[in-house]
């Protein structure tokens, strides 16, 4: 079975993770940016059995624009998110796909908030686009 390692940026935080993702999605919020730096954030979902945590953790919980609570666990040297989860989705860990640190992590198959989509941003491949 597949095994991959997901860490912060100082790599005093892990999540291994065993076998394929069952859902890699692309999100444009504002949350999503904020969090990732970045213009868009990608996260893969693994069953949260498949997952294990290692390393000092620190959580808080943010309730997005949707009404949707999520808690994100992420390193207290770095700072660097490496697991959150929806509340009600407890069976399903997003992992950060930028943690992987993988160029051939498995391509997004959903890309949602496209209507929060930077304007010189595209995602390219066949995928469920969602507003
Ligand atoms: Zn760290
Ligand atoms: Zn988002």
């Amino acid at each position: 079975m597949t095994q991959r390692i997901a860490s912060c940026i100082c790599g005093q935080l892990s999540a291994r993770v065993d076998g394929e993702p069952v859902r890699v999605s692309v999100c444009h919020c504002l949350n999503c940016k904020r969090r990732s730096g970045s213009a868009f954030a990608v996260q893969a979902r693994f069953p949260a059995d498949r997952v294990q945590m290692s390393g000092e953790a620190r959580t808080f919980d943010l309730t997005g624009d949707s009404g949707g609570v999520a808690t994100f666990t992420f390193c207290p040297t770095c700072s660097g998110t490496v697991a959150f989860v929806n509340a009600g989705m407890e069976d399903l860990i997003a992992i950060p796909v930028g943690a992987f640190a993988e160029v051939d992590f498995p391509a997004p198959g959903v890309e949602v908030y496209a209507e929060r989509k930077c304007g010189w941003v595209e995602v390219v491949g066949d995928m469920e686009r969602w507003d």
